[in-house]
């Protein structure tokens, strides 16, 4: 299968910071605060599009970022949000977390995005923590940090196409006739685990992709000869061909067409036994090697007998020779006007899961850590050293300026009025012992 692969590495934009600032008017001593907030930083998007056809581009640009949010302003002037960085992939790009190998998003139609690092967000200005006991804070916060990941894209072709029939039917060969892809022929069916994908091109603007899936036995829906396998492969394909080996009713003795109609209806077994839905697929049979009857009267009509019984089932029927060429062209049309529908479909259901606001999948890189307080050093005069970790404490010891008083009271009582004070006491952490929190260290007092 053909797979194209890059890894990118992204960074949103930092958040803005929020300013400490104060308004100043004329014959006004010192006017109120008037800091503003900072800006949002910019997130880096991808999106798929299907003017991309591949992952090239990646290969020579690898880092993207989006950009920083602006600080802000005095009276009170927001900073603004930084841009989106958007990275157009290709149709079926799946994504994955680069260093977990975390599956992360896949891809699949145009439009449908994926938010790969958020922006940061903006610090407030000083206006923003006024109280009635603190009507000039002479502190703001800072932006926070956007996201930043390592990924790693990957394009699967999605066929559009799942050729399916029994072992010796001519898959292979009437993918090969079709398209550039080689595939063996008369292979042992289950030496291959992957389908051979083969383009077809009809003219300028209408092609399509192929899969020739091997391997589809009685049994397969129940892991007969790697069914399993095969089988996941084609539930992807919208459209299939169904292929079915004409010469099978030259060895057919008193009946007229049952072994054609045995091996159509084995494959599609299989199917609606792995997926029912699978049966309400658009489905073209393709009765081939038509070629080697030319001349047999008794198995021609026997063939006729078979396609009428199709027809009166609606199927949609070509008798074709893959060897040949012959009525593959009619077969091949009909199959890129299916292919089109479907395609026209895919993009429907995207926009109404667009409208209802579920295409952007959102996952954070760093979902908060729990808090985590631990004992690193214990002295002899009783006292000892804790280092704190996660939670909101961490995050918010790093967006105020911890050598400003006021920030550091702030601060001091956002953590108690959130019990993180309480829980420190909990753990063991006693007045006076030193607490280190990401680049801070500070005693604890009351
Ligand atoms: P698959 O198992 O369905 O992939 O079948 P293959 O494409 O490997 O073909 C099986 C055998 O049938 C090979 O020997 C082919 O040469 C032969 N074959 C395929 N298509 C035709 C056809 O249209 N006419 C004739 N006479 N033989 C064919
Ligand atoms: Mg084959």
């Amino acid at each position: 299968m053909f797979i194209d692969e890059a890894t990118v590495e992204v960074k949103a934009g930092d958040g803005g910071n929020g300013i400490v600032a104060f308004r100043r008017e004329k014959y006004v001593p010192s006017g109120g605060p008037a800091g503003g907030d900072g800006g949002k930083g910019g997130d880096v998007v991808i999106q798929a599009d299907h003017h991309v056809k591949t992952l090239i581009d990646f290969s020579r640009k690898r880092h993207f970022k989006g950009g920083r949010g602006r600080h802000g302003e005095g009276g009170r002037k927001k900073g603004s949000d930084g841009e989106s960085t958007l990275l157009k992939v290709p149709l079926a790009t799946q994504i994955f977390d680069s260093q977990t190998g975390e599956f992360l998003a896949d891809l699949i139609v145009t439009g449908q995005t994926f938010v790969a690092a958020h922006g940061g967000e903006g610090g407030r200005g000083n206006p923003r923590f006024v109280t009635s006991s603190r009507q000039a804070p002479r502190f703001a916060e800072t932006g926070s940090e956007g996201e930043e990941r390592i990924l790693k894209l990957s394009l699967k072709i999605l066929a559009d196409v799942a050729v399916i029939g029994l072992p010796n039917a001519g898959k292979s060969t009437l993918i090969a006739a079709v398209s550039a892809a080689r595939p063996k022929i008369a292979d042992y069916p289950f030496t291959t685990l992957e389908p051979n994908l083969g383009v077809i091109r009809l003219d300028a603007i209408s092609q399509f992709v192929m899969a020739d899936i091997p391997g589809l036995i009685r049994g397969a829906h129940k892991g007969a000869g790697l069914g399993h396998q095969f089988l996941k492969h084609i539930e992807r394909a919208p459209v299939f061909i169904h292929m079915i080996d004409a010469t099978a009713i030259q060895t057919e003795t008193r009946q007229s067409g049952a072994s054609l109609w045995r091996a159509f209806a084995v494959i599609n077994r299989e199917l609606r036994k792995w997926q029912p839905e699978l049966l309400e697929r658009p489905q073209l049979v393709g009765i081939n090697k038509m070629d080697a009857l030319a001349g047999d009267e008794e198995a021609l009509e026997k063939v006729n007998k078979f396609q009428e019984k199709l027809k009166s089932l609606g199927c949609e029927i070509f008798s074709i020779s893959a060897a040949s060429g012959e009525g593959l062209q009619p077969l091949l049309w009909r199959t890129m006007e299916l292919v089109l529908e479907s395609r026209v479909q895919a993009q429907k259901e995207l926009n109404l899961q667009i409208s209802q606001g579920q295409s952007v999948q959102v996952t954070r890189v760093e979902p908060e850590a729990p808090l985590a307080i631990k004992e690193i050093a214990r002295y002899e005069d009783g006292m000892s050293e804790w280092d704190v970790t996660g939670g909101a404490i961490e995050k918010m010891v790093k967006r105020f300026d911890m050598t400003n008083h006021e920030a550091m009271l702030f601060v001091h009582r956002h953590l108690e009025q959130k019990g993180t004070l309480i829980e420190l006491k909990n753990a063991g952490v006693k007045i006076g012992d030193l607490v280190h929190i990401g680049k801070v260290a500070f005693a604890f007092e009351e």
